[in-house]
Parts: structure tokens; C-alpha cells; sequence
């Protein structure tokens, strides 16, 4: 089924264990890094038990994607994403009684909408998935209250399993995904987090400038440049052209037009460098990203992970090099210190502690590799050999030069069930 609807040869690894364990019944929690297929954990068990799939999802580009992509495969689906007349209401419910599965998707604010209470009462749901399921959770990085209110559900679709899935989740998420959505006996099914071929790496209290056209000139390739502040990324396009580098901007001050205009010089490779802040990422795919650097320091280490990722899609070696100056943790303290306001005490203390682990990532003398999969939750060895400072450990203690010291083995996923 999933080859001639989805057009692929084999499930991507864990897929099948996700599907498996959903469509036996179980509540499922999939943690899948980007790239891992993660929608398909739920679509395939929702066609499989028929009947209609509650999808609720945080965002609305998300959603739309995922039913057009669902309707070109012939597969009836509609996102409650804003104003549904009566009309439409009803041609919704006639549609859902003539398909054999039906994939609803919802923002979690329309949740108890009375539309959606009527769906929940006279139609038959089977299943409910949670995507980008991290957002319950008050130490996830993109809290979202009303994701709080989902467990609320349960008690009008009792008996049926619930699969949530997501791509950034360190254990303590993971706790609070499992009693929030109130699961039951949840499998848990996690994939490797690990990113062999990236060679981590961390600069600090240096001059960035020279820094960057250093790594500019030792590495050839494309290369993304994260700041955190839209005024850094034009002062640094400006930097990069006048030391004869070609770069590009790309932030969210900037025309819709303007942006694309970037993103398309870079992805036809008309431009070397992209010079970006958070904005830019959702969707654009390019695997031949050599180097990925950061002048501005992000706020989390989920953002520092997920923007260091964009390196080394393809597989080859490439770099993730993060440079700490007094300026980047000033400007990224002030955007902390932003959430001001009545209620806001909370949001910001939980930044502080969120944006405290990424500098004690760069501040601490230990293997790059072992500080992230270790925040992620995974076990790895304490020396990857591919960073900064394993590297310069080899060097200090000058050990065989004719071992592999970049040979790094994946952690092969595992499952397990909490008790
Ligand atoms: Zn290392």
C-alpha cells in the first residue's frame, strides 16, 4: 500500500514499528529526528483502521500541506483552519459517511468548537494523532497552552489509540507528553538523533569576523549563517560581499518577494553563503550544505540542533561551527528579556533556563557530540572523535595517527515501553 500510494520502496527505520504498534491499538509516542517521516507514522495506520483520523496539528502551513498531499493521493481530508460555514459543515459530514478512512485536521484552538463536537458524536473516530506533539510540554521550545487541553478528547473516544509524534523531545518532554495526553502504557519508539557526518564545533570570545572568513576559506561548499537579530544579518551580508564572498540575506523584515528572491539565488547556487535568522529553514531543503555557522547564539539547544542539521543532508562530511561572542549572548539575552508584560514571568524564566543550556553547551570542555545526544536523552560514547574537543584531545595525546578517528557508529534506534 504505502508503495503505491506514497511511491516508496520501504518504510523509512521505526516507521514500521510506529505503524505497527497504532494500528495494534496502543498509544504510540514516535520521536523521529526531521527528515524521518513522521506524518506517515500516523497515515498509514489512520487509512488501516479506517474510519476518521483527529489530526492536531500547531500549525496552519503544516496542515494545509499535509491534505493537499493526502488529496493528491485520493485520500478524503479537510483542516478546520478558519471560518466553516454551515454549507461546508455539511458536505464535510456527507463526505466522511461516503469514505472509508477521513483525515480531519484541527489547530488545537478549534478543538472544542462545537463543529468539532459533532464530528467527535456522530461519525466513527479511531484514531487521534498529535503532531509536533513537543508543543504540550512547558520545557519544550514551542509551548502551546491549548495543546494542554487535548487530553480533554479521551473521554468522548475512549478505547482508541492515540499516536503522537515528534521530532525534538529530551526525556523530561517526553514525561510530560505521556502524562499530558494522559497515555496509556505508551510504546515509545525513538529513533538516533545522531548526525555522524556533522563535525561540531565551538569558538568562543573571539573576533568573529576574521573567524568567519577563516572558515569561509578553509571550507568550500555552500554555507548557511545564522544571527539572531534581522539588523546582524544585513550587517553581515554587507561583511561577506565586501571581503568578495558572494551572500545573500534572508529574514522575516524582508518582502515576501525579496526573501524568495534569496532563497532561490542560493538554492541555484548563484550565491554561496545565505545569511539568515530563524526565519528561514521551514521547507527549504538543500543536502550539500558543507557549513553551517553561528554568529548569533540561538536560544535553545533544539533550534541550535535543528539549524546545525541543515549541514551534511547528503551524508558527506560537513561542519556546524558556533562562535560565542560578548555581542551574541547580549543580543540573544535582550530577545529573552522581551517577554515582558503581566504573565510573561514564566515564558521568560523558562527561556533563561532553556537559552542556559546552550551556553553551557559551548562554555564546557567535553565532546561536542556527547553534550547534544546526552540533552536529547541519548546514550552515546563520551568521545565522538569528529568535534572540536575530542579532536583536540587526539592531537594533545598523539594517538596512532592511522586510526579512524572519524568513523563514528550510529546508535541503532531502540524501543521501549515505560512502565
Ligand atoms: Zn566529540
Amino acid at each position: 500500500m504505502l508503495q503505491s500510494l506514497w511511491g516508496h520502496e520501504s518504510f523509512r527505520p521505526l516507521q514500521l514499528d510506529v505503524i505497527e504498534s497504532v494500528v495494534a491499538g496502543k498509544d504510540t509516542l514516535a520521536l523521529l529526528p526531521t527528515g524521518g517521516g513522521k506524518s506517515v507514522c500516523f497515515q498509514i495506520p489512520g487509512i488501516l483502521l479506517g474510519g476518521v483520523t483527529l489530526v492536531i496539528s500547531p500549525l496552519i502551513s503544516l496542515m494545509q500541506d499535509q491534505v493537499s498531499a493526502l488529496m493528491g493521493r485520493g485520500i478524503g481530508a479537510f483542516s478546520f483552519t478558519g471560518y466553516v460555514s454551515a454549507a461546508i459543515f455539511a458536505h464535510i459530514l456527507k463526505r466522511i459517511s461516503r469514505s472509508s478512512c477521513f483525515f480531519l485536521y484541527v489547530a488545537p484552538e478549534r478543538l472544542h468548537s462545537r463543529q468539532i463536537k459533532t464530528i467527535l458524536r456522530t461519525c466513527s473516530v479511531r484514531l487521534l494523532a498529535v503532531d509536533e506533539a513537543h508543543c504540550i510540554s512547558s520545557w519544550g521550545h514551542d509551548f502551546r497552552p491549548q495543546y494542554r487541553t487535548i487530553s480533554e478528547l479521551r473521554k468522548e473516544l475512549s478505547g482508541i489509540p492515540i499516536c503522537a509524534v515528534t521530532a525534538t523531545a529530551t526525556p523530561r518532554t517526553v514525561r510530560d507528553i505521556v502524562k499530558n495526553l494522559k497515555m496509556n502504557n505508551p510504546e515509545i519508539v525513538k529513533g538516533s538523533f545522531d548526525r555522524p557526518n556533522i563535525r561540531f564545533s565551538v569558538d568562543l570570545k573571539t573576533d568573529a569576523r576574521r573567524n568567519v572568513l577563516n572558515h569561509l576559506h578553509k571550507n568550500s561548499g555552500a554555507v548557511v549563517l545564522y544571527e539572531s537579530t534581522r539588523e546582524g544579518v544585513e550587517v553581515w551580508t554587507e561583511k561577506l560581499r565586501l571581503a568578495g564572498i558572494s551572500a545573500v540575506a534572508y529574514h522575516a523584515g524582508m518582502s515576501d518577494e525579496a526573501r524568495q528572491k534569496s532563497q532561490t539565488a542560493w538554492m541555484r547556487k548563484k550565491s554561496r553563503v545565505i545569511v539568515a535568522t530563524n526565519a528561514f529553514g521551514m521547507g527549504i531543503d538543500r543536502p550539500d550544505v558543507r557549513l553551517v555557522l553561528h554568529v548569533g547564539i540561538p536560544g535553545t539547544m533544539e533550534a541550535y540542533y535543528q539549524e546545525a542539521g541543515r549541514a551534511g543532508r547528503d551524508g558527506r562530511p560537513a561542519r556546524a561551527h558556533l562562535i560565542v561572542t560578548a555581542d551574541a549572548i547580549e543580543s540573544r539575552r535582550s530577545i529573552v528579556e522581551m517577554n515582558k508584560g503581566i504573565g510573561r514571568y514564566f515564558a521568560r524564566r523558562r527561556a533563561r533556563r532553556l537559552f542556559a543550556f546552550v551556553k553551557r553547551y559551548a562554555d564546557r570542555d567535553m565532546c561536542r557530540r556527547w553534550a547534544i545526544l546526552g540533552y536529547f536523552g541519548q546514550d552515546s560514547p563520551p568521545r565522538c572523535g569528529n568535534c572540536d574537543v575530542c579532536l583536540a584531545t587526539i592531537d594533545s595525546q598523539q594517538i596512532d595517527p592511522e586510526l579512524d578517528y572519524t568513523s563514528v557508529k550510529i546508535a541503532p534506534g531502540h524501543r521501549d515501553a515505560i512502565q
